[in-house]
């Protein structure tokens, strides 16, 4: 056997033990909460984000680019190969083990370093709260409270003439949430950011993500192609998955919880937009009649920003992201998160919880 072929066959058996140990670990709620979301995972993604946050760009994305062209250049390999009629069978399949081995290791990576807390208990444990049926009126009273945050803070910030937010200035306000939340809620800590923006914009805009986690890295990615009032809160949604929510709708939950505890208008605003919108698609799904009544009252800024928004989904809809769509859809819903993309979706069960414990601010 020579010796970049034992490499080979040493570091398959070895990621395979790892990709068995998160099966059986994934399993264990209690045992991850305890050792993996506040064991060994906040430091290392602090660790993460001291070594890379300081980097201008993204080095997550250039990771990124080289494993999909490693990873195609395999596969291409292994046609080619295949049409040679002299290379023996052992030498038409080496390219396809090296991409597999490449794969393999991406999953048993991404898991290790953080797709574990998918499986913590998280929010419900952390802060006593219940995401169970909500009846109608008390989704009348959340679009209500919702709606009229978010026309007060629109008119705020045409009042100022504060319509737009640098990208500096969303890092910022964010982080400055996220501190003012940690007094009350000291395992909602964000120390040492790492916020960039995605070099993917304008492909992201068509694929249709706003933003992403980079495990490998630690770097919280945001779409800075997608309308301005939006990315704010993407901001501070990224910044709880890389605090180790892994859960679509408690990112979005903790992400609201921090974004409204900033100071700063303008990333109010863009919270209490997004959860508005989540809250009145909740509304429209039981009664139309109500949801059309707070339609007739939104403010006549946030109505021009949604229907910016409706322009640019649907300019940007194509084929490629019906099918990324399905595909994420899949991705989640093997992930613990029943409802897929509509997982997003129950953080209105979240704030409801928490307004009937704490209040909201
Ligand atoms: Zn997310």
């Amino acid at each position: 056997m020579t010796y970049g072929k034992l490499i080979r066959i040493s570091l398959l058996i070895t990621l395979l033990i790892l990709a068995l140990s998160i099966f059986f670990i994934a399993g264990n709620h209690g045992w991850i909460e305890k050792n993996y979301a506040n064991g060994f995972y906040p430091g290392l993604s602090r660790f993460l984000r001291i070594l890379f946050g300081w980097i201008p760009f993204s080095l997550g994305d250039i990771l990124y680019s080289i494993v999909s062209v490693s990873v195609l250049w395999q596969l291409g390999k292994f046609v080619v190969r295949l049409f040679h009629k002299t290379d023996s069978w052992r030498k038409k399949l080496t390219p396809l083990l090296t991409a597999g081995i490449i794969l393999l290791f991406v999953y048993v990576y991404f898991y290790l370093f953080w797709g574990l807390n998918y499986y913590r208990q998280g929010i419900e444990q952390q802060l006593g709260l219940k995401n169970g049926k909500f009846d109608k009126q008390q989704l009348i009273d959340l679009n209500n409270y919702l709606l009229l945050q978010m026309n007060s803070r629109k008119e705020i910030c045409l009042q100022k003439k504060d319509t737009t937010m640098n990208n500096d200035r969303m890092f910022q306000s964010a982080l400055q949430g996220y501190q003012t939340l940690e007094k009350q809620f000291p395992f909602l800590r964000y120390k040492h950011a790492s916020l960039k923006p995605s070099m993917f914009g304008e492909i992201g805009n068509y694929v249709g993500f706003q933003g992403y986690y980079n495990p490998f890295t630690g770097e919280g990615q945001v779409n800075t192609a997608i309308p301005n009032f939006l990315q704010p809160y993407v901001v501070c949604h990224e910044m709880a998955h890389q605090i180790g929510y892994a859960s679509e709708s408690e990112a979005n939950f903790v992400g609201f919880l921090s974004a409204t505890h900033s100071n700063d208008t303008l990333m109010q605003y863009s919270s209490y937009l997004d959860m508005f919108l989540y809250a009145w698609g909740n509304l429209r799904a039981v009664d139309s009649t109500a949801a059309k009544q707070f339609g007739d009252q939104l403010h006549p800024g946030v109505k021009r920003d949604l229907v910016a928004y409706r322009k640019f989904v649907t300019d940007h809809r194509t084929f490629l992201s019906d099918w990324t769509d399905k595909l994420y859809d899949y991705y989640l819903k093997q992930n613990r998160q029943r409802k897929g993309i509509e997982s997003y979706g129950e953080v209105t069960g979240w704030v409801l919880a928490y307004h009937h414990k704490y209040g909201l601010k």
